[in-house]
């Protein structure tokens, strides 16, 4: 941690998850595969046609036979895969595919990440404007429909691509789910589990996912992950998110790389990063979950509690915990609640704050807006956010920085200047200040000075984020 380039660290913004965000099954343009020199091309074959039109080639005898149901045939196909999935049946699972060794391979490891989720819904549904025949294949798009219990208050839905061909009259199987192609224009980012084998390991309200973490940094990823619910649990006032938390831990960036709204775009410059997975209906959200650097690993497997672990998993948590309740608040208070939260169950004297933060506190006189937030002095703006929530608990009391956060949640839309200034009688600016001020004085104490409690390697007070 200590070795991070710049104090990015708890970026925990909340980002959201565009899975499928294409524009929905139903909108999909002409796949890549689309007839040309396809014998579908030929009249009477109708490519894309809708579901029970399909009719059957009448000048191409080598083709099977086209069933006049030919999406419920497809959909029987894709039913029975889904209740393989949720039976553990892996045999029967890969009955429903092409002997093709190959797609064998990648769909049992598709099958195995499955198996070791906690899947409560799993579901296909075939999108019959999106069927397409090329040569005797058939490929349409599918929803899928999949919740992680606890975790997820709804399924969550995405969508995909598959390719079938006939394995008798009536029945198909599928040859392909991979048309990269078509992914890389209508997928958003993928599940780990989506795209590279990943081991699951589950605690006590704590579902954490990983790649390459051993079996040692995977139980403290997950130990640490318990004890922050617990910690964030009993401070944080709202129970929605019923004290569970989904967490990754990944060496390949694919999945950080895949959002494009990354703070600083640099997947491998942040040590923590909160996201909202999207529900299955336009609006909703499915779960917040949280992401944290594989750098983090080796602190945590030694059976030891790695403190700056857990204050980085705490701050996550918080993202989690507040959920949809920080959606109108501005960025430092998101982030000074989340700082704040986290350092709660230090002593005092071990609630570092970078120098950066104490040297530039005498000559901060406005709040960092949204945009700037996370920029060159984003080390700066956490401290501070941290600090504006210390004076509004100092001052008015240990709720008033929820009350703060609730205000916002009831005038959203209003400038958030003119919500300060309602509720507290002060511009915002002049909140920056006071939470300025309080950090300077607290830390310029004489004896002991909090940031100058030796550090140990990895509590660089750069790191805070
Ligand atoms: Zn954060």
């Amino acid at each position: 941690m200590s070795t991070r380039p710049s104090g990015v660290l708890a970026l925990g913004l909340t980002l959201s998850l565009v899975l499928g965000g294409c524009g929905g099954p139903g909108s999909s343009p002409a796949p890549a595969d689309a007839p040309g020199r396809s014998p579908a091309a030929a009249p009477g074959s109708s490519p894309g046609a809708p579901p029970g039109t399909a009719t059957a080639p009448t000048d191409a005898p080598a083709l099977p036979r086209v069933s006049l149901d030919l999406s419920g045939d497809l959909q029987r196909v894709l039913d029975t895969r889904a209740a393989a999935v949720l039976a553990g049946d892996r045999a029967a699972f890969l009955r429903g595919l092409t002997r093709s060794p190959g797609l064998r391979v990648t769909e049992g490891g598709y099958f195995d990440n499955l198996a070791q989720l906690p899947v409560s819904v799993f579901s296909y549904r075939l999108v019959p404007s999106s069927l397409v025949r090329t040569g005797d294949a058939y490929s349409a798009v599918v929803e899928v429909t999949l919740q992680l219990t606890p975790y997820d208050v709804t399924p969550v839905r995405t969508i995909d691509r598959f390719r079938f061909v006939p394995a008798g009259a009536t029945s198909y199987r599928i040859s392909s789910t991979t048309d990269t192609r078509w992914e890389a224009a209508h997928l958003g980012v993928q599940q780990p589990w989506d795209t590279e084998p990943v081991r699951v390991r589950e605690g006590l309200g704590v579902l954490g996912v990983f790649d390459t973490a051993d079996r040692r940094e995977a139980a403290g990823i997950v130990a640490s992950v318990e004890r922050g619910v617990t910690d964030v649990a009993a401070r944080v006032p709202y129970s929605e998110w019923g004290s569970r938390a989904v967490v990754y831990v990944l060496s390949d960036p694919r999945f950080l790389a895949g959002f494009d709204d990354l703070p600083g775009g640099d997947p491998e410059a942040l040590d923590g990063v909160a996201f909202t997975v999207p529900g299955r209906d336009d609006g909703t959200i499915a779960s917040t979950r949280f992401a944290l650097s594989p750098d983090l690993l080796p602190a945590v497997s030694a059976r030891r509690v790695d403190p700056e672990v857990d204050r980085l998993v705490r701050h996550e948590l918080v993202h989690v915990a507040l959920a949809e309740h920080d959606d109108a608040a501005p960025v430092w208070l998101r982030e000074g609640l989340a700082e704040w939260v986290s350092v709660q169950a230090l002593p005092p004297d071990r609630r570092d704050v970078p120098d950066r933060a104490l040297a530039a506190a005498a000559d901060i006189d406005e709040m960092p807006s949204d945009a700037s937030f996370n920029d060159d002095d984003a080390a700066v703006h956490y401290a501070l956010a941290w600090w504006v929530c210390e004076w509004l608990a100092q001052t008015y009391g240990p709720d008033a920085p929820w009350t703060v956060l609730d205000t916002f949640a009831t005038r959203a839309g209003d400038d958030p200047r003119d919500v300060v200034r309602d509720l507290l009688g002060l511009s915002v600016d002049q909140l920056a200040r006071r939470g300025a001020a309080l950090m300077a004085s607290t830390y310029a104490a004489p004896t002991p000075a909090p940031n100058q409690v030796p550090s140990t390697p990895s509590s660089d007070a750069t790191d805070e984020g």
